[in-house]
C-alpha cells in the first residue's frame, strides 16, 4: 500500500491485537495511528501465562510479531496512552482490538452476542516448591487429567523471578449455576472440592488444594465470531473478531496472526477498503473454524465425555482425531 493512503487510523483496545495492529499500520505507512486503551492503570497479566505453540510462535517470529529476546513472554506489549478530550476527532479507519466484549464489533454487527459455553474454567498457578513431597512428573509434559464431565490441564510456566509455577486450568459443569464473577461463590467452591476430592487422581487434587483457595479464580467461557471482520471503515482483530473457547489454546496466537495478515493485506492493496476486504477473506473463515473447534473440544472434553476407563490408546487416538483432526489445536497455520 502506498505510504499515506490511510492518513489516520484509530485502534480501539491496546492489548495484544491492538498494539500489534498499531505496529503494522505504522509499517504500512499510516501517518497517524492512535491506540485508545480504556484501562487507566498498567495492564497486567492474570498470572497464569500464555501458552503459544512452537510452530505458531515460529511463524509469528518470522512475521516480525514476536520478539525472540523474550521467549518466555513472547508478546512484548507496547502501550500508548493518550488523553482523549477532543470530541471532534475524525479517523479514516477504526481498528477494533478491544477484546471479547468489543464495542467495535457491536457497531459492525449490531445484535451479535457471545454464546455461553455453559460451564466455567477454574484457574490457578501453584509455586513449584509447594509440591515438594508429592510425586512429580517429567519436564516438558502437558498433563490432561480427565474425569466424567470435565478435565484438568496442567503445565509449568515461569514465575518471572527465575522459578516456576505449575499452571492449571480445570473445566467442568456446575449444574444449575452460571458464573458471574472471577471470585468463586459457594456453588463453585463446592464443585471444586468435589472434583479435587472425588474425581481427580489424588496427586492432581492435591496440586489444586496446595494452590490455595485465594489464588484460584473463575473464567467465564463463551464464544463468538464476527460474520465479517471488516467493512470499508471498521476492522476487527483478535478477540474483538472471534473468541474461541480456551480448549483451542490459541487466542493470543490468533490475535497476532490477524495482525500479520492485516500487514500483508495492507502491503498488497491499493487502498484501505481493498486491504480490509482481503483481510476479511482470509481471517473470517479461520475465526469460524476456531469457534467450531472450541465447541467440538468442549463437547468431547466437558459436556459429553467418553467412558475414559474403557478407552484404549487406539480408541483415544480415534476420538481425538474426530474432535481435533481438522486442525487448529494451538492455532491454525498462518495462511491456512
Ligand atoms: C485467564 C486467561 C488465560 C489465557 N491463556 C491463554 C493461553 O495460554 N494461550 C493463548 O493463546 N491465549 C490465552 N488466553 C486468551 C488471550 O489472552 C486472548 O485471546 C488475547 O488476550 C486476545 O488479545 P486481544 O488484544 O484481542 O484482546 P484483549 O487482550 O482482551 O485486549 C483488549 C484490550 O482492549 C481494551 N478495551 C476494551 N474495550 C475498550 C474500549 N471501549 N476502549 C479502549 N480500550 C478498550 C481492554 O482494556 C484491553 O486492554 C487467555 C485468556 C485468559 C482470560
Amino acid at each position: 500500500m502506498a505510504s499515506g493512503v490511510v492518513e489516520s487510523v484509530a485502534v480501539i483496545g491496546g492489548s495484544i491485537a491492538g498494539c500489534a495492529a498499531a505496529v503494522v499500520l505504522h509499517r504500512a505507512g499510516a501517518r497517524r495511528v492512535v491506540v485508545h486503551e480504556r484501562a487507566t492503570a498498567e495492564l497486567a497479566d492474570r498470572g497464569v501465562g500464555v501458552a503459544v505453540h512452537t510452530e505458531r510462535c515460529a511463524e509469528l517470529l518470522a512475521a516480525g510479531l514476536v520478539d525472540e529476546a523474550v521467549p518466555w513472554e513472547p508478546m512484548r506489549v507496547l502501550h500508548w496512552y493518550v488523553r482523549d478530550d477532543a470530541d471532534e476527532e475524525r479517523y479514516a479507519a477504526v481498528v477494533g482490538a478491544d477484546g471479547h466484549a468489543s464495542l467495535v464489533r457491536g457497531h459492525l454487527h449490531p445484535g451479535l452476542t457471545p454464546h455461553s459455553a455453559g460451564y466455567p474454567a477454574w484457574r490457578g498457578a501453584c509455586p513449584q516448591e509447594r509440591l515438594r513431597g508429592l510425586a512429580d512428573w517429567a519436564d516438558g509434559v502437558c498433563a490432561y487429567v480427565v474425569f466424567d464431565g470435565g478435565h484438568l490441564v496442567v503445565y509449568r510456566i515461569p514465575d518471572g523471578h527465575g522459578g516456576r509455577l505449575v499452571n492449571w486450568v480445570l473445566y467442568a459443569t456446575v449444574p444449575g449455576t452460571a458464573t458471574t464473577s472471577r471470585t468463586l461463590d459457594a456453588a463453585h467452591r463446592a464443585r471444586l472440592d468435589e472434583i479435587t476430592g472425588e474425581l481427580l487422581p489424588p496427586f492432581w487434587g492435591e496440586l489444586i488444594r496446595r494452590t490455595g483457595p485465594d489464588a484460584v479464580f473463575l473464567q467465564r467461557l463463551y464464544d463468538v465470531t464476527a460474520p465479517r471482520y471488516a467493512s470499508d471503515r471498521l476492522l476487527l482483530l483478535g478477540d474483538a473478531a472471534t473468541v474461541a473457547r480456551p480448549h483451542t489454546g490459541a487466542g493470543a496466537v490468533k490475535a497476532l496472526q490477524d495482525v500479520a495478515v492485516l500487514e500483508s493485506s495492507l502491503a498488497a492493496a491499493a487502498d484501505w477498503a481493498s486491504a480490509a476486504a482481503a483481510y476479511d477473506a482470509v481471517r473470517a473463515p479461520v475465526g469460524r473454524a476456531m469457534t467450531a473447534l472450541g465447541r467440538r473440544l468442549g463437547l468431547g472434553l466437558v459436556e459429553a465425555t467418553p467412558d475414559w476407563h474403557t478407552q484404549d490408546a487406539a480408541a483415544l487416538d480415534a476420538w481425538w482425531e474426530e474432535l481435533a483432526g481438522q486442525g487448529g489445536f494451538g492455532g491454525r497455520g498462518l495462511g491456512r
